[in-house]
């Protein structure tokens, strides 16, 4: 029987980011959505880390399979490192992605660019059906632009430039977001061991 890995997500994009990224594996890669029965997890943690932990095993524990999740957060230096962790309720518990957007372009209103600087943190946490847990982590660095550009991507992309600039991560094509994204560098670190946890549990 073909062993499967659960991507513990109900984000489409997410999905299709991590599906592109990785590279053609010994096993088939299934998104917790797929699952009947299968809900969201709150994602309450007061770290990345603890709700890509919190995701993982919540996963494994439920399917009885190796479980992968990624949290990311946007971390914006002007404002302390926030929405960190609060990234996708910026604008409150149920907000869209253009609302966030909206809410961290008025956040910065009138900030000079090298006042704008952020970056991209990508927790991955892997889980076996047991518990056993293993965790990388992926930065993009960046700045805030002032008002959204491109179409591409999800989230906050539209709002990131990356590195230096001009271009931002929705104008991006896919392939090239995935070559420098924050969640694929945290895959590239986790990978041996992924091979390593569907191979034998
Ligand atoms: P979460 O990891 O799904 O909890 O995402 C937290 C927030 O960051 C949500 O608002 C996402 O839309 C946003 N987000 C996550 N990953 C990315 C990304 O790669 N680009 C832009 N926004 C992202």
């Amino acid at each position: 029987m073909q062993k499967i890995l659960v991507v513990a997500t109900f984000n489409p994009h997410k999905l299709g980011e991590i599906r592109a990224i990785l590279p053609a594996l010994p096993f088939a890669l299934k998104a917790l959505s797929e699952f009947s029965g299968a809900c969201p997890p709150d994602e309450d943690g007061a770290t990345l880390e603890e709700n890509a932990v919190k995701k993982a095993l919540a996963a494994a524990r439920f399917t009885g399979l190796c479980a992968l999740a990624d949290d990311t957060g946007l971390e914006v230096d002007a404002l302390d490192g926030g929405p960190g962790v609060w990234s996708a309720r910026y604008a409150g518990e149920k907000a869209s992605p253009a609302e966030n957007n909206a809410r961290l372009l008025s956040a910065l209103e009138g900030l000079p660019p090298e006042k704008r600087l952020a970056r991209f943190t990508c927790v991955m946490a892997l889980s076996s059906p047991s518990g056993v847990v293993k965790i990388s982590r992926g930065i993009l660095e960046g700045r805030i632009t002032g008002a959204t550009r491109g179409v591409k991507g999800f989230g906050y992309d539209p709002l990131f430039e990356v590195g230096g600039g001009p271009v931002t991560l929705a104008e991006f094509s896919e392939e090239e977001k995935n070559l420098v994204s924050h969640r694929a560098q945290a895959l590239k670190v986790l990978l041996p061991e992924l091979l390593r946890f569907v191979a034998s549990f």
